[in-house]
């Protein structure tokens, strides 16, 4: 950044416009006393130290409009330009040229009075933008960046307090420009983080993508367990049910032995009353033989004859249906053992169902 060229319409003693070309580095104007020379200088500072007019030569700043001269007429306005080349951006302002313009002019009410305007490319701004933009582009009218005619013959001739307080001021701005290389140095700092950080980012985009397939290959197991699951609780349910009717039939089947039984059992006890009725009789008649004698004797012993055929007879049929009852208690044994296996076998399978259906959960 540096400045390119000042323009000024009725500034001090240029009553027309002119426009004063700056070239890179050192630069020289030259001309008779009182003929303008530190007048370009304070259009200068005109635009850079718009809050003061201090470090200007005037009273106040209408003094810096163009008076006439000895015979022309006094201007209304004033406008100095300075135009710098910003190829660079050291100013924060997005074009390769950057014009500062301030403009004052007289109020029409009031003589005494005045308006003040600024302007950043044509464009109008306020004085706080002006502030802010040579602030952050670190242009100051301030300080000692500029020395102004007599100030050197000023510093030697003033005393040693005054002059070292202007040296603290110096020194104040080698301090700041020691904060600026810091911020610089941590800026740079940052950078480097940054690419560190993007590098890592590089590392965990490619392991990203190895992640991904891992997943793929990780889901397509837990889909296949899934399945082996739902079939093996599948395969187990069908077992499950056939077992249950296994166990319903042998319950049935028990039911029936037991009503057999029963069946059995009235019928011996119907055998046993009437194998009882026939044994009292045949008492009662051997009591009466003992008392009698004759003819009678020869049917008594006959009717005894028939009577104990038929106490063998009922006593065989009391002793086959004892065996039958025996046989059919085994038989009712022998399925409650079993039932109760298969009772057991369910209880572990439904036990099984249970896990795999929280499994699958
Ligand atoms: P030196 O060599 O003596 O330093 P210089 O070239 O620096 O002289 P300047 O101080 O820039 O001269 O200019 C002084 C001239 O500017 C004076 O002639 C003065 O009349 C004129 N001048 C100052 N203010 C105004 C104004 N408002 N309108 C017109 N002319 C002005
Ligand atoms: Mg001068």
């Amino acid at each position: 950044m540096y400045l390119k060229a000042v323009e000024l319409e009725n500034f001090k003693s240029f009553g027309r416009k002119t426009r004063i070309e700056f070239k890179k580095g050192f630069n020289a104007i030259s001309g008779p006393n009182g003929s303008g020379k530190s007048n370009i200088g304070d259009a200068i500072l005109f635009v850079l130290g718009p809050k003061s007019s201090k470090t200007l030569r005037a009273q106040k700043l209408t003094d810096l409009i163009f008076n006439g001269g000895k015979k022309g007429r006094p201007a209304r306005h004033c406008r100095v330009s300075l135009i710098f080349d910003n190829t660079d951006r050291m100013i924060p302002w997005d074009a390769d040229e950057v014009v500062l313009t301030r403009y004052v002019k007289v109020s029409d009410s009031d003589p005494e009075g005045y308006n003040s305007y600024f302007y950043i490319n044509g464009e109008r701004a306020r004085l706080q933008d002006f502030v802010d933009l040579l602030t952050h582009a670190r242009i100051s009218a301030d300080g000692y960046n500029i020395v102004k005619q007599g100030d050197v013959t000023r510093i030697v001739e003033m005393g040693s307090v005054e002059r070292r307080r202007i040296l603290e001021e110096v020194a104040g701005i080698t301090r700041f420009d020691q904060e600026i290389a810091k911020a610089e140095a941590r800026r740079r700092e940052t950078e480097e983080n940054m690419r560190q950080v993007e590098t890592l980012l590089n590392e965990l985009e490619s392991r990203l993508a190895t992640l991904a397939e891992d997943r793929e290959t990780a889901l397509r197991y837990l889909s296949l367990q899934e399945s082996l699951r739902k079939a093996e609780a599948q395969l187990l349910y069908k077992r499950i049910k056939k077992m249950r009717n296994e166990l319903e039939g042998y319950v049935r089947n028990a039911e029936e032995t037991e009503r057999a039984i029963e069946e059995l059992n009235r019928k011996a006890g119907e055998l046993q009353v009437k194998y009882e009725a026939l044994r009292k009789r045949l008492r009662e008649i051997e009591d009466r033989m003992a008392a009698e004698t004759g003819g009678e004797v020869a049917s008594i012993s006959r009717q005894i004859d028939e009577m104990r055929i038929r106490e063998a007879e009922i006593k065989i049929r009391i002793e086959g249906l004892q065996d039958e009852r025996e046989s059919l208690v085994r038989q009712i044994r022998e399925e409650e053992r079993r039932r109760k296996e298969v009772s057991s076998g369910l209880k572990k399978l439904v036990r099984r169902l249970r896990e795999i259906a929280e499994e699958l959960e």
